[in-house]
């Protein structure tokens, strides 16, 4: 069996400041096929914040505000991914992790053997940072370095990451209409990773960079990342289910 980490950054999940289902449910009936695939899969799923603002609409401007909209929204988040992973017969479970569960290796080690129970019981582990005790990826990162780390502490071969994005290209092709994709990257210059942060709405903190961090950890310890749309899986499910690379970028 291939351990796989799938992140789901809030562009994807949210519109309008609302959960849109239509892409939750693409995203879980897509888990649901890797499982049937053979492939384990943990979830890193971003939208508590979106949740927790269609229900109380606080001012997402403020750090604190933000934390109680996690608080808010991830209960609400995980009954929307429980609901659809019903429909295809799988259990899903919640796991709220802070960045420094890893700097400790007994509780890295505790939370592997939650992650591996889980796994072996057919149960989907959907990972979210633990927003009001660890604010680091709500202000900034959105997931992206919790999922390397998630990838490679709990010894997965790859990152998945579906993006508002569907590849890494020469320049960001949001401004230029020339971008070229690079369909393979095995190494990120010091520039790439220093590079300015580009968030691209108000939900997501993250931006190209912590992405290319995220790839550039995982492939110094001998992992792979997949960066590619997560509004079309097309190119995620080619990759993975048919062994077929068209789009999407693979850091290795
Ligand atoms: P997510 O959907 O994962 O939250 P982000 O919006 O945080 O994604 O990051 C992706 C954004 O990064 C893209 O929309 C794009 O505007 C920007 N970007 C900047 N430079 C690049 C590049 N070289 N290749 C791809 N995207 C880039």
């Amino acid at each position: 069996m291939v351990r796989l980490v799938i992140k789901v950054g809030s562009h994807v999940l949210t519109e309008n400041s609302t959960i849109v289902k239509e892409r939750m449910m693409a995203l879980v009936k897509f888990v649901s096929e890797l499982k049937e695939y053979n492939y384990e899969v943990i979830l890193v799923s971003s939208g508590a914040v979106a949740a927790g603002y269609t229900l109380l609409p606080l001012d997402r401007s403020s750090v604190a505000n933000r934390q109680a909209l996690a608080a808010i929204g991830q209960p609400l988040l995980l009954k929307m991914y429980q609901e659809k992973f019903a429909k295809f017969g799988f259990l899903c479970s919640q796991i709220l992790l802070s960045a420094d569960v890893f700097d400790s290796r007994k509780a890295t080690a505790y939370a592997k053997v939650a992650i591996d129970t889980l796994l072996a019981n057919g149960v989907v582990p959907i990972i979210n940072e633990n927003d009001t005790v660890s604010i680091e990826e709500l202000v900034f990162g959105d997931n992206d370095r919790l999922s390397a780390h998630v990838t490679h502490y709990f010894d997965a071969q790859m990152l998945v990451i579906l993006s508002d994005i569907d590849a890494f290209y020469n320049k960001d092709p949001n401004c230029y209409g020339d971008a070229v994709r690079r369909p393979v990257v095995t190494h990120i210059s010091a520039e790439e990773l220093a590079a300015e942060h580009t968030p691209n709405n108000e939900f997501a903190t993250g931006g190209i960079v912590t992405k290319l961090q995220s790839a550039d950890f995982l492939m110094k310890h001998g992992r792979e990342m997949f960066l590619a749309s997560g509004f079309d899986l097309s190119d995620a499910r080619s990759f993975l289910l048919e062994k077929v690379h068209k789009g999407g970028t693979l850091f290795k």
